[in-house]
């Protein structure tokens, strides 16, 4: 149990009312009783539900989701206090309690709110202050064990495991939890991540969780909950059925802000990419006003920024691959009007390939506030007998044989209209050959001109190749390595004018920025250095 003392100095003055409006507004206090004199006001908090996640999760990358990939890293030449705060730093927060917090543990905290739960999401190094009378704590992952495709890259190629895995175990063996679960509380895991677990059997049962959940947890967590807190017992891992998935009406609006401003548009995909998780769940789309609410939710809580989140915010209120011109404008006429800077999560290279005026309207818009913006962007191979094995509608509304084609059509249109793309590129895919690997290769040259990042990543066995082997390092060919160091090459072209365009603004980013360009450039050189040794 948690005692909050706000110091009572002039109720005409409104200074203890304001202090403990802020804390509200951070978190969901379940008011049990408060004492009052003329000095203190005493507010008894008893969270039976506390939700947080690893520090990699707990932080908003210094405004600039790119760098958010530098958590998928292994430790490196850079000391690691010094690499977590340039790549990520934390959140600030009040008492042990975020000021923002990712968005999938703000729908899951909004999700328990409104059926009545006492929630509190707090930031992990400060997890101490709230476990000791928690029934129930709730962890949001991402890639828990570094085994997603990036981070599985990055670690197969320097041999070491990835800071989001070291955080995500360093929270699970740390003495809050621990003492948590002395006192009888229960762990349940969810998040975008879960589906790892089903590769790591014995580590649930190793680090006392006692659920895992994967899938869209909406419509399932109060009773689970509740179970828990019945003592009644519960499944060791839950697996949410694609049917079983939340309409948009039984999806709750944050009520806490997110980090970096995230707001949902939509749910699901409707490509159906066989190596993809997201492909088999239904397509849906948010209404304007429940975006708007959530905006308005990040905007009173000090959060200036909007990252649109969906698979491909291109088709956004579309029921098939064509771009809906009318709501994609006015969606973003809306998101100018109400919020300072915007940014995208994913978008598809078919969709801005198909309507080269609506990407410069949607330009126009943006640039009447800022001078560019971002979006993760997949590109995963530049054979076009690949494309039409495994992901025959990437390119719809153009034949999956067009791939390329519409790869170099998008990314310029991108280039022309300042949308900058972290694009990703698969390596290993199942019945790849030498001469698909050259196609990519290939493609990659004619995209030299066009201001991108390019990540190579290892195929990783997800959605409807989920019984396929993974991609090992070892079984890497020369050409795998060549289109490794092509990539490699790319990205330090283009780093500079990055760092600059992405850094602008306030000073202390200025000074910041040089950080990161002596980092480029001493990985510039090892990367170099390794590309000679590996080449000879
Ligand atoms: S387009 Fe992207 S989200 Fe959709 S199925 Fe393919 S990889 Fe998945």
């Amino acid at each position: 149990m948690l005692f909050v003392d706000e110091t009572y100095q002039d109720p005409s003055s409104g200074e203890c009312r304001l202090q403990i409006q802020l804390y509200q507004r951070v978190q969901s206090l379940k008011f049990v009783g408060c004492s009052a004199n003329s000095k203190q006001v005493k507010w008894l908090v008893c969270p039976e539900v506390v939700l947080t996640s690893d520090r990699t999760l707990m932080s908003n990358y210094h405004r600039n989701e790119f760098l958010g990939f530098g958590t998928c890293a292994p430790p490196n030449f850079v000391p690691d206090w010094f690499y977590s705060f340039l790549f990520f730093p934390p959140l600030k927060s009040y008492r042990g309690v975020p000021m923002e917090a990712p968005y999938g543990l703000r729908k899951i905290e909004a999700q328990l709110l409104k059926e009545g739960f006492g929630v509190v999401t707090v930031s992990p190094d400060r997890l101490s202050d709230f476990s000791a009378e928690a029934k129930i704590i709730g962890i949001h992952t991402m890639d828990p064990f570094g085994i997603g495709p990036a981070s599985s890259t990055l670690a197969a190629i320097l041999k070491k495991e990835p800071f989001l895995a070291q955080h995500f175990s360093a929270l699970l063996k740390s003495p809050a939890v621990r003492k948590a679960k002395k006192n009888g509380a229960k762990i349940v895991v969810g998040g975008p991540g879960a589906w790892q677990f089903r590769h790591r059997p014995m580590f649930a049962e190793a680090h006392g969780i006692d659920c895992v959940v994967e899938g869209e947890a909406e419509a399932i967590v109060g009773s689970l909950f509740r179970s828990i807190l019945k003592g009644e017992p519960v499944p060791k891992h839950i697996q949410i059925e694609e049917a079983d998935a939340p309409a948009i009406d039984g999806i709750p609006g944050i009520v806490k802000p997110s980090v970096n401003g995230l707001v949902e548009i939509g749910r699901g995909c409707c490509r159906g990419c066989a190596f993809c998780n997201v492909t088999l769940r239904p397509l849906r789309w948010y209404p304007f006003e429940k975006m708007l609410r959530e905006m308005k939710v990040n905007r009173d809580g000090g959060i200036n920024n909007c990252c649109l989140h969906a698979e491909d915010v291109m088709l956004y209120g579309s029921k098939n691959t064509l771009p809906n011109e009318a709501k994609l404008l006015r969606l973003h006429e809306l998101v100018m009007k109400n919020t300072l800077s915007i940014s995208w999560s994913h978008c598809s290279l078919a969709a801005v390939a198909s309507s080269p005026k609506l990407i410069a309207g949607v330009s126009d818009i943006v640039q009447g506030v800022q001078k560019w913006w971002g979006a993760e962007v997949g590109i995963e191979t530049g054979s076009p007998e690949i494309a039409k094995k495994i992901m025959p509608a990437k390119a719809h509304p153009f034949r999956a044989e067009e791939w390329p084609d519409v790869v170099r059509s998008g990314m310029g249109l991108m280039h022309d209209n300042m949308l900058i793309p972290a694009c990703t590129l698969i390596v290993g895919l199942p019945q790849e050959r030498e001469e698909d690997v050259i196609k990519t290769m290939e493609l990659l040259d004619d995209l030299r001109s066009c201001r991108s990042l390019i990540v190579p990543l290892f195929f990783v066995p997800l959605g409807r190749l989920k019984d396929e082997d993974w991609f090992e390092r070892a079984e890497m060919t020369e050409l795998h390595k060549q289109l490794l160091f092509q990539c490699v090459e790319h990205d330090f072209r283009w780093m500079g004018s990055l760092i600059d365009l992405a850094f602008g603004g306030k000073w202390y980013v200025r000074f910041l920025k040089e950080f990161y360009k002596v980092f480029a450039g001493v990985a510039k050189r090892r990367a170099r250095q390794a590309e000679i040794e590996v080449l000879q």
